[in-house]
């Protein structure tokens, strides 16, 4: 029997609450299952700085080249947000991870719940039956193309947008690879009417579409993407989209699944894979109790079913999920109109009817 090890990061904020709930779902489906998970745990973000001075200490990264999957959680911290000077900040931990394990495709899907139609702000009648993959290059883009500095005393500041063609083609690959095992249809969003970057990545893309004819392939600019999203969602299957906008579409985009709290993804390189939500680490709520951590445990899902190829396991899982939903317990930023104050739970209590039902299915 194969043992797999897992290195849970939890980061900073909710990153902390959500990932112990994704660590319980992790060790109720080896129960179930009859699989072995050891688990280790590393430090990142504000909560690495405060114990060892820096975001991302050499002792995590260690951890995260010998673990066979990382659940990670978020960072951040409002004392970095409101000081935009800081020279160490908890997300240059994330981005040098990102960085480090090579983690170039980050898989997010979005499909709404049925029972969750009425928790987002977006009709019904539009809404159902949504379910888009989103592939978003994760280390290239503005995120880390230098020059980035400040000039004239601080008075101009410039950032870098830069693509290379193997950059393109990797993450491309990969999702015209998942278009086969769908709907057959890709939409590549960039902004080439404008960028020399956005021309690179189409005309990457256009060459590419010629080995995958089964595939429709639409370019499309980011501004159309960011409107058609709500206008028709289902009208997208893959959507392919560099760093900086599938940053922003797909929080756009958690919108169609009725809140942050519901969105997970995959990071993917050639080594490990990283599994996280999408969201970060809500300094708002953190500390509440009240964060709804079905975005962790839906990550959970995606580990078992990438990482370790373990089918079943990751569909019992989404239909924990689901069937807590079904009994019509919410968490607060889920809770709709017709949401009966007992069943508004917090994070500990949603978690705990999760992990009995996986022990039930
Ligand atoms: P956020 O995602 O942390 O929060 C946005 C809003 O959604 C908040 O109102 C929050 O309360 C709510 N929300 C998010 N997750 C939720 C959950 N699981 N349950 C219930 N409500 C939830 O984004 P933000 O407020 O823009 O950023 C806060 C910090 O997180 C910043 O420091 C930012 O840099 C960082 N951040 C980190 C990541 C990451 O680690 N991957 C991603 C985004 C933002």
């Amino acid at each position: 029997m194969t043992t797999y090890k897992i290195l849970v990061v939890p980061g900073d904020g909710i990153g902390v609450e959500v990932t112990t709930w994704g660590r319980k779902v992790l060790e109720a489906i080896a129960r179930k299952f009859n699989h072995t998970f050891t688990f280790d745990q590393a430090l990142i973000g504000h909560t690495a700085i405060e114990a060892t001075g820096n975001p991302l200490p050499d002792e995590s990264l260690e951890k995260m080249r010998a673990s066979d999957a990382i659940l990670f959680g978020a960072v951040g911290h409002p004392r970095y947000d409101n000081d935009p000077s800081a020279k160490v900040r908890p997300e240059q931990g994330l981005l040098r991870m990102r960085k480090e394990l090579g983690l170039y495709a980050n898989l997010r899907p979005i499909k709404l719940f049925d029972e969750l139609l009425d928790a987002s702000s977006i009709k019904p009648e539009i809404l159902r039956g949504s379910d888009i993959l989103f592939f978003r290059e994760l280390t290239g883009d503005v995120y880390f193309g230098q020059p980035r500095e400040r000039r004239d005393n601080g008075n101009t500041a410039l950032d870098t947008m830069i693509y290379s063609r193997y950059e393109v083609e990797r993450i491309a690959r990969r999702a015209f690879d998942a278009a086969r095992t769908r709907r057959k249809k890709l939409t590549s969003v960039d902004k080439a009417n404008v960028l020399e970057s956005s021309r690179l990545w189409r005309e990457t893309v256009q060459e590419m579409s010629k080995s995958y004819p089964d595939v429709e392939v639409e370019h499309m600019f980011v501004d159309t993407a960011a409107m058609k999203l709500i206008k028709d969602p289902r009208s997208f299957d893959v959507v392919l989209t560099g760093n900086l906008f599938g940053d922003i579409l797909t929080d756009e985009a958690s919108q169609i699944a009725g809140s942050m709290g519901m969105l997970a993804s995959a990071s993917l390189g050639d080594q490990t894979g990283l599994y996280e939500p999408i969201h970060g680490s809500a300094p708002d709520i953190a500390g509440k109790g009240i964060a709804n951590p079905m975005a962790s445990i839906l990550s959970v899902a995606l580990m078992l079913d990438i990482s370790f190829e373990m089918k079943a396991e990751s569909d019992t899982v989404i239909r924990a999920v689901e069937q807590t939903l079904k009994d019509g317990y919410r968490t607060r930023d889920i809770a709709d109109n017709q949401t009966q104050i007992g069943q508004i739970l917090d994070t500990h209590q949603i978690g705990e009817k999760i992990v009995e039902k996986i022990g039930r299915l």
